[in-house]
């Protein structure tokens, strides 16, 4: 029946992931942020004692309050805020030091972007911005707070951190993924053309922690689900097509189109169990559950 929407209620966790974060300490990020400093600056680190400030960034981060530090600086202390904020530089030892470190402890490949799952990081956003109003300067080098992106993702976040006290960003050290599954598809087909596409929705009931509101406002913020949903879409085209032309090539080995659906069925489910792409594997599911895609499908024959 055309114009009929099947939302199948597959959920699985999103393409957002954890990221390892650097083993080595405070007191390395210290010794490394101060490699090929003048001495003034080096002076500056210790003076005002940053070691300490990194420290309770971990303690906050560990027990997800970084919503409670205050910046170091007021907005009269400029000279110590841009000092500070001119001690990160993508190019500078430390932060290439932090990039091959993240690498080693993340697979020692390419590091996929943990906010959209979507493409390679390129770039290392702070997590709580240094910022152009320089918010944050005394975070610009320590470890936790630098986190990689690709260019999109870290464009769109900007220096937004906090709304109404409460963290935005889904924060991909520390706040922890395990069973958060909040991803359906649902396949639906055009009321005037019959043509059946698929959506990548938000499922969000039961999950109403700290964390799963982090994760949902990145992908709102990032506007992460049309990209999810133009990905599902290219597999439900190809898959189409290929289910197609195959049953025009073997349509006698079946005595009539529903025998052909059962056995395709069967397989796009097992599919969806062979990928680690979050986005396919969801997809494939709901292609295998809903009778309307196969509708569509039998309307293709
Ligand atoms: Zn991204």
């Amino acid at each position: 029946m055309l114009g009929c929407v099947s939302s199948i209620y597959l959920i699985v966790v999103t393409q957002m992931h954890n990221l390892n974060r650097s083993s080595h300490n405070v007191d390395h990020g210290i010794i490394h942020t101060k490699k090929g400093l003048s001495q003034k600056k080096k002076d500056f680190i210790d003076n005002e004692n940053l070691k300490d400030d990194h420290v309770d960034y971990d303690n906050k981060a560990s027990n997800g309050t970084l919503n409670t530090l205050s910046p170091k600086w007021t907005e009269a202390q400029t000279i110590e805020r841009g000092i500070a904020y001119d001690l990160y530089g993508p190019t500078r030892p430390i932060i290439r030091n932090h990039w091959a470190e993240l690498q080693r402890n993340n697979g020692n490949i390419a590091i996929i972007c943990p906010f959209c799952g979507l493409t390679d990081a390129v770039e290392m956003d702070h997590f709580i911005p240094r910022g152009k109003e320089r918010l944050f300067p005394e975070y610009s080098t320590h470890y936790s707070n630098l986190i990689p992106l690709c260019h999109n993702c870290n464009h769109t976040k900007g220096d937004d951190w906090l709304e109404n006290g409460q963290q935005i960003f889904f924060n991909a050290y520390f706040d922890r993924l395990d069973g958060i599954e909040i991803l359906q598809c649902e396949i639906s087909r055009d009321p005037s053309t019959g043509i059946a596409s698929s959506a990548i929705l938000l499922n969000i009931t039961g999950h109403e922690n700290d964390i799963c509101r982090r994760v949902v406002n990145t992908i709102t913020r990032l506007n992460l689900l049309s990209k999810y949903s133009r990905d599902s879409n290219k597999i439900l085209r190809s898959k189409t097509i290929e289910l197609k032309t195959e049953y025009e090539l073997q349509n006698s080995r079946y005595a009539d189109q529903d025998d052909y659906v059962v056995a395709k069925r069967d397989v796009i489910s097992r599919m969806s169990s062979n990928t680690d792409d979050c986005i396919a594997k969801l997809t494939y599911s709901a292609i295998a559950n809903s009778d309307v895609y196969w509708d569509f499908i039998k309307s293709q024959l």
